[in-house]
Formats: structure tokens, C-alpha cells, sequence
């Protein structure tokens, strides 16, 4: 038996195939030679430059649409996805949100509920990384509960006239291709609408103090004219975008894994360098205390991810198992990163060193793909049979 590892105590690694463990090196080592030299400075000037290039890059590495089939998608398992994620977001959350935005949410929109023709369009351009994409669910005034949704699209002949306002959209501003998602007389219905159409912009959002190195966007679409085969043919109510939510957190289950080890890593470190009292803070009883917890809480948590991938790979993971994962996973991220700063001292809240901008980050996270309250409702109502949510 090999002795303890403190980078794998749980040994969780013997679980892993040989293909997800070949997934997890290559993300690991592009990252570490593309954002990890570059991101603070990125996060400083709250720019993600090069995103085009990135995004090409990614491609190249099969990230995006990762595990979906055909059309020029990787097809990988849903484990190797999720371990792609994990090694993105111990870089940066912006960048696997950039990922996530393009392969679980706008890929899988269109692979999913999409035409033949419309998969055919896009995806292989969206799987390189030619095309990024983005997904328009949110509103200034409809968040949690996107079934109040004021965007809407109406027939003018076989055309259909697309009006509304999307906020808080990541990679809106650089995608060649928006699906947004709007209320029609058949109920709510995706369309893919391409950059450049007469009245559809997609000015950034700025000033924002998380997920500085992630472009985030509001979308306004005035009597956007869109050809009948926009729509998504086989998405019709609010169900089809709450799957691909569906998908997009099961990445995040993973990622927020990501974020949580660097602070570890870098916690750990830390401690066995830095000394006062005349010795390292490592050796401190409170400080391994911190330490021990957040070794428990980073690898339960990539255990539960684990087994939510497994899961996932044998098609038999359920929405309310994601809500689950989602939950569990960012809190505990978020934790482990504020002790993290903690343990760091001033230096904490330095951009020399990951930790802040991982926590800051995580506030976005917690957040998005349904705020931690949405998600504690979900598994609240699957546990009681009551729904809390009005
Ligand atoms: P609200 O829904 O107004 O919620 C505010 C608070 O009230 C929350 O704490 C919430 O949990 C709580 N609350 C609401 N209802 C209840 C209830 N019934 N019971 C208890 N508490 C409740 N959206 C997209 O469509 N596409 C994207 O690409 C995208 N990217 C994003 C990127 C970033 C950086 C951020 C910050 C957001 C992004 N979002 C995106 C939007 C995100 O999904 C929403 O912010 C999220 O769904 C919450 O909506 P809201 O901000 O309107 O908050």
C-alpha cells in the first residue's frame, strides 16, 4: 500500500481510468502554462484577453462540449468532463465558466433540442472553438424564478420578431451565437440568435468585484427578425432550459472542487513556511485543525463529484442529485477558501497569491446555476413532497 499522500489522502486517484487521468494532466498542464502565469493580472484589470485564442486552444484540447457525441465533440465520459472542469477552475472559475457557458449550456442546448441543420451549423465550429457561444436565460428582473421571463417572440409571417432584455450573460459580448431563451404563444421557446443581427447587441457588464477575468454581458434584442429555423425545434417550455442548467452545475459540482484545492494547496504551504512564535504556523494546533477540515471537506467533496459523474456516465443521475452536489460543493468550496485566506494572514488578501480571487470568484458561483436558497428549496421539496418555492 503506498504511503499517505496529502495531495490524494482518500486515494481517490485508483478510481480514476486511465483516460479521465490523461484528461485531468493535459487540462492541468494548459492551464498551467496559458492562465496560471497570466490570471492576476488578468483578474487586476478585470479583462480576459486572448479569449478568441483561449477558447481556440480549448478546443483543440476537446474541452468544449467535452461529452457530448458527434459533431465534432470530444464525446468523452462524463467523469473525464468533470475532472476537466476541476483543473480549469483550480486556475480560475472565469475560465471554466467560459467551458461550461459553451459546452453544457450552449452546445448542449443545441445538441440536444436542436434541428439537424442547426447542429450541423454550429457545433463542429462551437466544439474548435471558431464560434463561442452564449445562453440568455436570466433577466434584470427574473433570476430564481425565470417563469416570470418578460422576453418574447412573436410570428410575423414565417418569421419570427424576438424582444426582451437578458442580464448577468457570460461570453455574451464575444459569442458568434446566442440561445435565448423567450416566451411565445406556444410557451417558452429557445432561439439561436447569431452576433450581428440587426437590433440584437450584447454590451459587457462591468464594475464587477467576482469573476473579474470572465466576460459578462446584458443582451437587448428590440424586434430582433429571425428566420423560422431559429428556434430549437424539440425544446418547448421551461424545461428545456432548466436541463441544460442541469448540466452546466454538474461541471460546477467538480470546479468548485478546483478553486477549493488551490486554496488548500496554497494554505499548506503557507504553513510550513511561514513561521512566528519562532516556529512554522503549521505546526499550530488551531492551524491543523483548519487544515484537517478542509483536507476532509476538498476531498469528500470530490468524492460526491465523483460518484455524481459515475452516476451521470450510467445515465441514472437525477436533477435533485445535481441540486445535491451544487449545494454541498460550493459552500464548502467557498469555506475552505476563506480559511484558506485565513490561514494566509495579510498576505491573504493578496492577488500574489490565489486565495481572494478564488473566494470572490466562488460568490458568483454560489450564486449562479441556482442560488444556494434554490437549491436547498429543490432538495427541501424532494425530501418533504412540499414545494417552498411560493
Ligand atoms: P434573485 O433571483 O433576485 O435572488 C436574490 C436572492 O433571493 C437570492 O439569495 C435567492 O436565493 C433569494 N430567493 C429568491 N427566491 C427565493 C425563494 N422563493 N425562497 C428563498 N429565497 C429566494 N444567467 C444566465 O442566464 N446565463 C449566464 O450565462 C449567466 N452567467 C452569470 C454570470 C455571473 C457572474 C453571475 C453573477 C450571474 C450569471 N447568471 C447567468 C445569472 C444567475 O443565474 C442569476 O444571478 C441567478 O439565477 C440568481 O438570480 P438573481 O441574481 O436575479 O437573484
Amino acid at each position: 500500500t503506498p504511503p499517505f499522500d496529502p495531495g490524494d489522502p482518500l486515494g481517490i486517484d485508483d478510481c480514476l481510468d486511465p483516460e479521465d487521468l490523461a484528461v485531468r494532466d493535459t487540462v492541468r498542464a494548459w492551464a498551467a502554462d496559458r492562465v496560471l502565469p497570466h490570471i492576476a493580472e488578468w483578474y487586476e484589470r478585470g479583462e480576459l484577453p486572448g479569449v478568441r485564442e483561449l477558447a481556440r486552444e480549448l478546443g483543440a484540447l476537446g474541452a468544449l462540449g467535452m461529452s457530448l457525441e458527434g459533431y465534432g465533440c470530444a464525446g468523452a465520459s462524463a467523469v473525464s468532463y468533470g475532472l476537466a472542469c476541476l483543473e480549469l477552475e483550480a486556475a480560475d472559475s472565469g475560465i471554466r465558466s467560459l467551458v461550461s457557458v459553451q459546452g453544457s449550456l450552449a452546445m448542449y442546448a443545441i445538441h440536444r433540442y436542436g434541428s439537424e441543420e442547426q447542429k450541423r451549423r454550429w457545433l463542429p465550429a462551437m466544439a474548435t472553438g471558431e464560434i463561442i457561444g452564449c445562453f440568455g436565460l436570466t433577466e434584470p428582473d427574473h433570476g430564481s424564478d425565470p417563469a416570470g421571463m418578460r422576453a418574447h417572440a412573436r410570428r410575423d409571417g414565417s418569421d419570427w420578431l424576438l424582444t426582451g432584455r437578458k442580464m448577468w450573460i457570460t461570453n455574451g459580448s464575444v459569442a458568434g451565437v446566442a440561445v435565448v431563451w423567450a416566451r411565445t404563444d406556444e410557451g417558452v421557446r429557445g432561439f439561436l440568435v447569431p452576433a450581428g443581427t440587426p437590433g440584437f447587441s450584447a454590451p459587457e457588464i462591468t464594475h464587477k468585484w467576482s469573476l473579474r477575468a470572465s466576460v459578462t454581458s446584458e443582451l437587448v434584442l428590440d424586434d430582433v427578425r429571425l428566420p423560422a429555423d431559429a428556434v430549437l425545434p424539440e425544446a418547448k417550455g421551461l424545461r428545456g432550459p432548466l436541463s441544460c442548467l442541469s448540466h452546466a452545475r454538474y461541471g460546477i459540482v467538480w470546479g468548485a472542487m478546483g478553486a477549493a484545492r488551490t486554496c488548500f494547496e496554497t494554505a499548506l504551504r503557507y504553513a510550513g513556511t511561514r513561521e512566528q512564535f519562532g516556529r512554522p504556523i503549521g505546526g499550530f494546533q488551531l492551524t491543523q485543525a483548519k487544515l484537517a477540515d478542509m483536507a476532509l471537506e476538498l476531498h469528500k467533496g470530490i468524492l460526491l463529484a465523483l460518484h455524481l459523474g459515475r452516476r451521470m456516465d450510467a445515465g441514472r443521475l437525477l436533477a435533485e442529485q445535481v441540486s445535491f452536489g451544487k449545494l454541498n460543493n460550493v459552500r464548502e468550496a467557498i469555506e475552505i477558501c476563506r480559511t484558506a485566506r485565513t490561514v494566509l494572514g495579510a498576505n491573504g488578501i493578496s492577488l500574489e497569491y490565489p486565495v481572494m480571487r478564488h473566494a470572490t470568484n466562488l460568490e458568483s458561483v454560489l450564486t449562479y446555476e441556482g442560488t444556494v436558497e434554490m437549491h436547498q428549496l429543490v432538495l427541501g421539496k424532494a425530501l418533504t413532497g412540499l414545494d417552498a418555492f411560493r
